[in-house]
């Protein structure tokens, strides 16, 4: 059984006082809701990813809770000269679990290739991360039937270069672009359309590569939650614009409980 992950992308939102708040309510929220859960393993695991520089006033205010910390990018580079940037290491050292990589923001806005995203996931992993790899299709790939198509090659770069002891530490984004911030979410079919076929390619890469989990992201709100999540494949879920409003937030960790 997969145990449910939410992931909250603050993306580029948010000052010390927004995090040193919105974590603290979060984390009591995770805290109320495995207090009244029969089995706190039904509760979701949640994880906050803010932006680099609050990350560690973050992990101070999520010390001690149920609610993790990542990141949204890391450098592919372990270290050296790479003015700007930030290794897998420092985001260890500075209180993270997990790191999302091929965000679409990334592969539009800084035109992240398969191959970049790869190398970014293989550091991470070697420095004991979770890495959460993001796949999706663009409108335009979906309305020219190449879903499949898109999301197996994202993979496919991404899966080449794990080892088969890092799967454990592995998580998949199925995120369509058409959804980020577009208040437009895939329907619970199409979405568990797109997280079977993923489950089956990763399954063909490695039988243990199957129990990754797979999020689901893309305008996922309250309302639409409990219908996203309650699909075979769908293991949780990579919020945007709605981690921002801890009740928003803690709603959606809520719909997850198994
Ligand atoms: C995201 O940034 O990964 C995301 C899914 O954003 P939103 O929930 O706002 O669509």
């Amino acid at each position: 059984m997969r145990r449910k992950l939410v992931v909250g992308n603050w993306k580029m939102h948010g000052d010390q006082a927004m995090t040193t708040a919105l974590c603290a309510e979060i984390a009591r929220g995770v805290k109320q809701a495995i207090a009244r859960a029969a089995d706190p393993a039904s509760v979701a695991e949640v994880a906050l990813c803010p932006p680099h520089i609050l990350i560690p006033l973050a992990a101070t205010a999520l010390a001690d809770s149920e609610v993790a910390v990542g990141a949204q990018d890391v450098d592919a580079h372990a270290n050296g000269a790479f003015s700007g940037q930030i290794s897998a290491d420092m985001l260890v050292d500075s209180g993270c679990r997990y790191v999302i990589v091929g965000h679409s923001e990334r592969r539009t806005h800084y035109h992240e290739t398969d191959a970049l995203v790869a190398q970014k996931t293989a550091t991470a992993l070697a420095a004991g991360l979770s890495a959460i790899v993001c796949c999706g299709e663009t409108m335009a790939q979906r309305q020219a039937e190449r879903t499949e198509q898109v999301v197996e090659r994202q993979l496919a770069a991404a899966l080449d270069g794990i080892g088969a002891a890092d799967f454990a530490n592995l998580v998949i984004a199925y995120e369509p672009v058409w959804a980020i911030g577009s208040g437009v979410t895939a329907t619970p079919t199409q979405a568990q359309q797109a997280h079977h076929f993923i489950r089956q390619r990763l399954a063909a890469h490695n039988p243990r590569a199957a129990t990754c989990r797979i999020l689901y992201g893309g305008s996922m709100k309250p309302q639409n939650a409990a219908a996203l999540l309650a699909n075979a494949d769908i293991d949780g879920g990579l919020i945007g614009g709605a981690a921002l409003q801890a009740s928003d937030f803690l709603a959606i960790c809520n719909a997850a409980a198994t």
